[in-house]
């Protein structure tokens, strides 16, 4: 049985404003109060494992020990068939320069080994988006969600962020970056995992 949320306060095991923000939307329907780790002034613990779930579960369990709160903590990624999955929960790490992350970079990479691998099209791949819950009392309710397209190349659109110019999801002939943002959010991995996670602990 899935457990439920029956608490008033929520810890997002998150540094960045945007997701922040967006889980407060969230969850004030159920009257749930969000906390950001910045202002419980959490440090962004190591991410050392191999999966979505592991890496999701380092950053909520970090974060209950911290505050005594149950909290909430995502890992995504993008999964590439023909590269046996890579870059997956390295998508990051892909990215980084020593001036910041490059994504055009990162997406250059991905087309290039691919190339290389004279890997037979259509170029499979997946987002995927794990979600841990975790509870002070060890419970925890794991969810992942995912959204499966190809890769395209040239790179296409403006909008998004990460790998979404060379994502197009099937289904659909535009990528996550030339979709109208609120239908990206509409057919996501995260809104996948959200969605599960809602209908589980919240429902
Ligand atoms: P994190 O889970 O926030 O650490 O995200 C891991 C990486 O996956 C991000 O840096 C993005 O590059 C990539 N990623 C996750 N979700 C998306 C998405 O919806 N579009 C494009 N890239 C994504």
């Amino acid at each position: 049985m899935t457990r439920k949320f029956d608490g008033k306060r929520i810890l997002i095991a998150t540094h960045n404003a945007g997701k922040l923000e967006e889980m407060q939307q969230l969850f004030e329907p159920y009257g749930v109060a969000v906390v950001g780790a910045a202002e419980m002034k959490l440090a962004e613990p190591e991410e050392t494992e191999t999966t979505f779930v592991g890496n999701a579960r380092i950053k909520a369990l970090a974060a209950v020990r911290a505050t005594g709160l149950p909290a909430l903590a995502d890992d995504s990624g993008i999964e590439v068939e023909a590269l046996d999955n890579a870059p997956g929960v390295y998508t990051a790490d892909w990215a980084e320069t020593p001036n910041g992350r490059d994504f055009g970079m990162a997406m250059t990479k991905t087309h290039d080994l691919l190339e290389e691998k004279n890997a037979p099209r259509p170029h499979k791949a997946r987002f995927r988006a794990t979600l841990v819950l975790a509870w002070p009392d060890g419970h925890e309710e794991v969810f992942e969600g995912k959204v499966n397209g190809t890769l395209v190349w040239p790179m296409r659109g403006q909008t998004g962020h990460g790998y979404d110019p060379m994502f197009q999801p099937d289904g659909y002939e535009v990528t996550f970056a030339e979709m109208d943002p609120a239908e990206k959010n509409r057919i996501s991995h995260r809104a996948d995992a959200f969605s599960q996670l809602i209908a589980g602990c919240f429902g």
